[in-house]
């Protein structure tokens, strides 16, 4: 796993699993527990220096500081939607710009997570697709996003539900990302429950029955499509990955045992949104324990698609629904704030609000955890 040392030498203290900061412990000679000590002070408590950690030796502590920097991401701004949603503005150390939306939801808190700076894989109705790859994030960017917004949550309010579907392609960037699943999944750092993570892919076969391998966290993959000429035109990762060969993966991954995959199904009017669709995503499915999530497309002025009439989206999961599949509407949320489906990567701070320092939790240090940098 890479490190990501500064000019100085020093490693990114959030990028690395417990194992790895236990052997670099173990290699600056202090006992190993204090790496866990050192973990859970980041992880748990939002420690941002490793003088605060009161309960470490002061040398060993001095020694962790030439050892390892703690990274922390700078916010530009948080957008908050008439609807309850939430988008946070993030700026990486090298200036790049990058997103996360919290969405409530009855007893809900959903975090939307960003990935990478940008996206690859071009789909051609998505924003962020149009910005291209700029360039992976860090584990210690992706797990940041949860940590420092949990920091600024009013007191007895917890984000229960984490979805990579910010911007990017999470399978894309898979060292980083599983390393910061362990961090959200760690009872020692974030502790999230495997049901309440779900990663969501254009469908990177390869990567997914890895990652079904190697962690149980739920999959949704955007399907968008039910013929290989349809997703072709919209989808052009298809031309590596048919749809035949993508379905064909799910209905043989590991995870299927336990857990249901979830289709996502971005409608288009006049593309995808026929009862001819409706019908062949029935059979498509057939057999499979799924979840179809429907999206009508969030409409943007750079493009020509049109969000297909409620009725139509009505008809195409009642069509679904009425043949025994479990089929949703994602209803569109943050739309005032660009923050909805498909729209990250154009975000405009103007109207930002002061919203850390309005919720802020004191935190155990008495100083206000970890803050936003404008806030
Ligand atoms: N790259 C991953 C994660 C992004 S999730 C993936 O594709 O699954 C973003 C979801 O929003 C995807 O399901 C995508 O198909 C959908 N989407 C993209 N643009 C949209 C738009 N304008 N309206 C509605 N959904 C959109």
């Amino acid at each position: 796993m890479p490190r990501y040392p500064r000019a100085d030498g020093r490693l990114d203290f959030k990028s690395l699993t417990l194992d790895e900061i236990e052997s670099e412990i173990a290699g600056l000679g202090s006992e190993k527990f204090r790496a866990l000590q050192a973990y859970k002070w980041v992880w748990q408590r939002g420690a941002t220096t490793f003088a605060e950690m009161k309960n470490i030796l002061t040398s060993v502590r001095a020694a962790m500081d030439e050892r390892f920097y703690i990274p922390v991401l700078a916010c530009d701004g948080v957008l908050e939607s008439a609807d309850g949603t939430t988008k946070f503005l993030w700026r990486t150390d090298d200036g790049y710009a990058i997103e996360s939306v919290l969405i409530p939801d009855g007893d809900r808190l959903t975090l939307c997570v960003s990935s990478q700076v940008g996206c690859a894989m071009a789909c051609t109705f998505c924003l962020t697709g149009d910005l291209g790859l700029k360039r992976h994030l860090r584990p210690s960017e992706i797990a940041n996003q949860p940590l420092q917004i949990r920091a600024g949550l009013a007191p007895g309010t917890r984000i229960t539900n984490i979805v990579m579907m910010g911007m990017g392609e999470p399978l894309h960037n898979f060292d980083n990302l599983v390393a910061a699943l362990r961090t959200y999944l760690s009872a020692d750092a974030l502790g999230f429950s495997h049901r309440r993570v779900t990663v969501s892919t254009v469908g990177l076969v390869p990567a997914m029955q890895k990652l079904t391998e190697l962690l149980p966290v739920n999959l949704a993959v955007s399907l968008n499509a039910t013929t290989e000429e349809q997703r072709l035109a919209v989808m052009p990762i298809t031309r590596k990955h048919s749809m035949a060969e993508l379905l064909e993966a799910c209905r043989t991954l590991p995870i299927m045992h336990h857990k249901r995959i979830t289709f996502e199904y971005v409608m288009m009017a006049d593309f995808n949104d026929a009862m001819e669709d409706a019908a062949r995503l029935f059979l498509l499915l057939g057999g499979m324990k799924t979840k179809v999530n429907l999206i009508p497309y969030n409409e943007n002025p750079s493009r020509d698609i049109k969000r297909p009439s409620d009725q139509r989206v009505y008809d195409f999961q009642t069509f679904l629904v009425e043949r025994g599949v479990q089929c949703s509407v994602r209803h569109t949320r943050g739309i005032d704030i660009s923050a909805a489906c498909g729209q990250l990567g154009k975000a405009d701070s103007r109207s930002a609000t002061d919203w850390f320092s309005r919720n802020r939790v004191i935190g155990p240090r008495g100083d206000g955890a970890i803050g936003c940098a404008s806030g």
